[in-house]
């Protein structure tokens, strides 16, 4: 049990085949998988540490919402996107037309982080997630 967790290590969390939701098997506080990473001194949310290997740091002020499953121990970082309490983002993705939806897949595509994304774009990173995945 007191193995050091690494990504990708499948034996603390098993997926979900009809739903592909990665439930956490470790231990849990509040519902949200919980799990000690080198280098921290207190324990981080599971989901938010999958989320930060893939897709980087999540904004400053921003949380993490399980918009796809709203299952709370959940660590898929597909399943989850920074959001604000108060920021529609599906309000400000109407903003953005066709050609920068195709502009930010491009660069995604090949190959730019969502930071990277938003450093060349301006796009706030929750609508960024909505531009690509939505
Ligand atoms: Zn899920």
């Amino acid at each position: 049990m007191n193995k050091m967790f690494a990504y990708g290590d499948k034996n603390k969390y098993i997926v979900d085949p009809t739903t592909e939701c990665w439930l956490w098997h470790g231990s849990l506080s509040k519902g949200y998988g919980r799990l000690k990473v080198p280098g921290r001194t207190s324990p981080m949310r599971a989901h938010i540490y999958f989320y930060e290997q893939k897709y980087g740091p999540v904004p400053e002020g921003m949380e993490l919402d399980h918009f796809k499953c709203n299952t709370k121990r959940c660590v898929n970082p597909d399943h989850v996107r920074p959001e604000t309490h108060h920021n529609n983002v599906s309000k400000s993705v109407i903003k953005y037309s066709e050609q920068e939806r195709e502009h930010v897949k491009t660069l995604r595509n090949d190959g730019a982080t969502y930071l990277e994304i938003v450093r060349a774009t301006g796009i706030p990173i929750g609508t960024l997630h909505r531009l690509i995945h939505g």
